[in-house]
């Protein structure tokens, strides 16, 4: 066993028992509690990486819905809707791949592609990144605006594939079991109800393109993206087994949601309408006609059937987002403190001060981060040089002090 003296020191991470606390000793070396905590993190991991790996190919038996929602749960404050019906339709999708060609031969399941509606920032991204950590497949995320009909200026529709075998190291049947999330669905709407009168190259050519990728097809890839040319070697993935999560604020979608629900978004009392709509969150009467008469091509939205909305986030699930989640901000922040031996304190109102400047500027959850990092920038510069500082607390004077030195209306976009 290593002997104690005044100058050891963890072997992880080198620091002295002064500044990481007590040390564990072992035949040759020592360990401090962080260290070992996160080498517990690390193998726990490891073990739902070789989980998921096996649940890919082989036997291991795939989450249940509740499962997944439960998982989802740690990292997602609130949308309780789209966490259910993201569940079932990523459950099917799974069962539809791993038992193909078993039983039923007849039959065969159809794709469950999915588009969710809700507001920038809501939880969209993060629900599908999610996903895709439980299951560890490859995930990719792409930006539809960026896209454009084959031979026009951007990137063809292929490239959405290149990402996604970028994100799989490469391996073939791994991205073709992946998923992708396709940001801003919205922007490739159809401009106009007439789609002859000019070519409309970022809208219904790059919808129809995006077509046959989502029914399932074989294409030839660029491996490293761009534009594909005849020297070039390419690499086939098919897309059958894997899933397209859509997102989309689809802003304005509120009014023709309204509109087709035969009401107006001041009173709802149109004669004998009886039923009555909670106007401040419409998205959650969303249907497929409503996304068709946005612009998607009814091919689109066809081959996307399972449509689920995010509900917007209000004050108290700011609050939630800022401490509650497996990752939530302030844990990250007490976590980079305590690296340095220090603890932070954070006083009663401050959280709900980061909240209401949220809200005030419209930075929805997106911007509680660039509100803390305001917060807690000079503190990260000064703290990690003065050794003896053991605690460091964030009063609500502060706070207001170091946001009041700050333009915050700038971090709007
Ligand atoms: P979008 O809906 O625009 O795709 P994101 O999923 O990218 O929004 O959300 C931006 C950031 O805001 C996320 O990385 C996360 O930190 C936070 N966030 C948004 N919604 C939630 C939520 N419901 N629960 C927890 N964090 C959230």
């Amino acid at each position: 066993m290593a002997k104690k003296s005044d100058h050891n020191h963890c072997s992880f991470c080198g620091r002295t028992e002064k500044q990481a606390g007590a040390l564990l000793a072992g035949l040759d070396a020592f360990i401090c509690e962080e260290c070992v905590e996160s080498a517990y993190e690390i193998l726990q991991e490891e073990k739902i990486h070789n989980s998921k790996e096996s649940f890919l190919g082989k036997n291991l038996p795939l989450p249940t819905p509740s499962e997944i929602k439960n998982f989802l749960d740690q990292y997602v404050i609130g949308q309780d809707e789209a966490k259910r019906t993201l569940s079932v339709a990523v459950y099917n999708h799974y069962k539809r791949i791993n038992h193909h060609n078993k039983n039923y031969r007849e039959i065969e399941l159809d794709k469950s592609n999915v588009i969710i509606v809700g507001e920038t920032g809501t939880g969209k991204t993060l629900l599908a990144q999610t996903i895709a950590k439980l299951l560890h497949v490859p995930f990719a995320i792409v930006d539809a605006t960026v896209l454009t009909e084959a031979g026009y200026v951007g990137e063809d529709v292929e490239s959405i594939l290149s990402r996604l075998l970028q994100a799989a190291d490469y391996n073939v049947p791994a991205a073709e079991r992946g998923i992708v999330f396709i940001d801003e669905i919205d922007k490739i709407a159809r401009k106009s109800d007439n789609p002859s009168i000019t070519r409309d190259v970022s809208g219904e050519g790059v919808q129809q393109a995006l077509l046959k990728l989502l029914e399932g097809t074989v294409v030839n890839v660029p491996p490293y993206g761009g534009r594909k040319h005849p020297e070039q070697r390419m690499i086939v993935i098919d897309t059958k087994n894997i899933l397209f999560i859509a997102g989309g604020a689809f802003s304005g979608i509120d009014k023709k949601i309204a509109a087709r629900l035969r009401t107006n978004m001041l009173g709802f009392s149109v004669s004998g309408y009886k039923k009555s709509y909670d106007k401040d969150n419409m998205l959650q009467y969303v249907q497929p006609q409503d996304l068709r008469s946005y612009g998607l091509i009814p091919e689109i939205v066809g081959r996307m059937p399972i449509i689920t909305h995010l509900d917007p986030l209000d004050k108290q699930a700011l609050l939630r987002i800022l401490t509650e989640p497996k990752n939530a901000l302030i844990k990250q922040y007490e976590y980079l403190f305590k690296i340095d031996g220090i603890e932070l304190e954070i006083r009663e109102g401050v959280l709900e001060f980061i909240v209401d400047k949220a809200i005030e500027y419209k930075l929805g959850a997106r911007g509680l981060r660039s509100i803390m990092e305001t917060i807690m920038t000079d503190a990260m510069f000064d703290l990690p040089s003065r050794k003896n500082k053991k605690k460091f607390t964030i009063t609500l004077d502060y706070a207001k002090e170091k946001i009041g030195r700050f333009d915050i209306s700038s971090l709007s976009a």
